[in-house]
């Protein structure tokens, strides 16, 4: 049934080599005659896959022979000495995710309408893009060539959905059976090769919660520091994961998860030193509890799995607020503000309204009179942040919630609003600027998550969009 995945898993035929799409003018690749379009397949006669070969094999290389499949065809062979460490100002086509050979029960895909865009339903299990980016995978079809890659090429660390180390549950939620679900092997291997590990935990009520959990944590404890962390994130569905084999989070299922967590991290620091397993953001907000301190998260290993994010927002928002206190802050800000205005571009594509055109962004920014969208869950923590900045600076700031009518069911954020979600609440935005999270928009194309053009939404818009990150907000609130 798994078979296609336990050979090499490449989901789609591609010719050997990585192909460059963009040379640095000045650069050693344009010395070199390098252009876009041209495929590096050999380095120093060994074989290039993609450009984590080519950065690992050009890696303190001085004397370099480099074969090329030019654009018209033709193998060109360039031998060439460069500095030490002297950049080739190449840009390279993006890593083509191997994908996974699962059918978790809460998988994501399976929470997708129908007519969501194609890239949702990329099941993704590449041990490249888990070093790169921090995707996690479950590693249980990676195979041997995979395993001494990330050896070979230091790929640490690896980000790891373990989910639970009772095998029995683990090769339950993962959907394939007990040999393909058992990790132990290969994870020792990886630990003692010195490959660090960030474990999750995708916790599912009545399955991998309660004693199972405890037993997966301390598991995995057992192994710090090689393994380094463990998160522990709720499962989230939508009303489109109908699977009666899963149960959805409560808040009285988190009270009780976080009691249960806070003895073994008591324990954990205690003999580790450090905290070890994160609950994430979403189990104290939904259920009701305060948000650990920044000691807690020591320097917040798993932030990017949404553990933390609370905290750290604010962390950062308080010194924003101790920076405003100080004399002239409004007009500094507004400074700040009109300059992040002409920079606010998401992708290249995204348009910025003229001046002087009906949704004239300097005359929104003079009155700091705005509203802020964001998803449910995050909604009451900015509110409370908001109105204290508004309180100091006389700005008229807003924070607009915005349910997901598009996913439904415990979908509450931010990530995964549509573009139907915001014109849903679009005749609820006050002021003259509408600032929207900058993820909810395709990184390498302007278009939301529903498939929805970023320049629809815009014309749909009563007032200017500011896509803005994290970053981006606190540069536009600060001084
Ligand atoms: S490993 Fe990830 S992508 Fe694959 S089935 Fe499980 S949840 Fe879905």
């Amino acid at each position: 049934m798994y078979e296609f995945a336990v050979t090499p898993a490449v989901t789609q035929l591609r010719r050997p080599g990585v192909i460059i799409t963009e040379v640095t003018p000045g650069s050693l690749g344009e010395e070199l005659e390098l252009r876009p379009g041209d495929r590096i397949v050999r380095v120093n006669g060994r074989t290039v896959r993609d450009y984590l070969d080519f950065r690992f094999q050009t890696a303190g290389e001085t004397d370099l022979t480099i074969q090329v499949k030019k654009t018209d065809g033709q193998t060109e062979e360039i031998e060439f000495d460069r500095e030490e460490g002297e950049d080739f100002g190449l840009m390279f086509e993006q890593i083509v995710p191997r994908q996974c050979a699962n059918e978790c029960l809460f998988c994501f895909c399976k929470g997708n309408p129908e007519d969501a865009r194609p890239s949702l339903f990329v099941r993704d299990e590449d041990i490249r893009l888990s070093f790169l980016y921090g995707n996690y995978t479950t590693l249980s079809s990676i195979t041997p060539d995979e395993m001494k890659r990330i050896i070979e090429q230091r790929l640490s660390p690896q980000y790891v959905s373990v989910h639970a180390t009772d095998l029995k549950t683990r090769a339950y939620l993962l959907g394939v059976d007990e040999s393909r679900a058992d990790i132990s092997d290969k994870v020792k291997t990886l630990l003692d090769n010195d490959i660090e590990i960030h474990a999750q935990i995708v916790l599912c009520p009545e399955i991998n919660d309660g004693a199972i959990l405890d037993k997966t944590l301390r598991d995995l404890a057992a192994h710090h520091p090689k393994i380094v962390s463990a998160a522990i994130v709720p499962v989230a569905l939508t009303r489109y994961n109908t699977d009666d084999r899963l149960t959805r989070v409560t808040p009285e299922f988190c009270r009780r998860t976080i009691k249960q967590v806070e003895k073994l991290q008591r324990e954990f620091r205690k003999t580790l030193g450090v905290t070890f397993a994160f609950l994430g953001d979403e189990i104290y907000i939904k259920g009701g509890v305060e948000i650990p301190s920044r000691r807690h998260y020591g320097n917040y290993p798993q932030i990017e799995d949404g553990v933390g994010m609370v905290r750290s927002f604010l962390s950062r928002f308080e010194k924003v607020l101790d920076r405003t206190k100080t004399a002239g802050q409004r007009s500094e800000a507004v400074s700040l503000a009109r300059q992040f205005f002409a920079n606010a571009r998401t992708h290249p594509e995204a348009r910025i309204p003229n001046a002087g055109s009906r949704n004239n962004p300097a005359r929104a920014i003079n009155t700091m009179h705005g509203t802020i969208l964001t998803g449910e869950m995050f909604a009451p923590i900015l509110e409370e942040q908001i109105e204290r900045y508004n309180e100091l600076t006389g700005s008229r700031l807003k924070v607009l919630a915005v349910p997901s009518t598009y996913f439904g069911g415990d979908v509450s954020v931010a990530g995964l609003i549509a573009g139907q979600d915001y014109l849903a609440v679009k005749d609820k935005i006050e002021g003259d600027f509408a600032i929207i999270p900058k993820h909810t928009i395709k990184s390498d194309e302007p278009i939301l998550i529903d498939g929805m053009a970023y320049a629809s939404l815009e014309s749909k818009f009563p007032v200017p969009i500011i896509p803005m990150d994290t970053d981006d907000l606190m540069a536009f609130l600060a001084k």
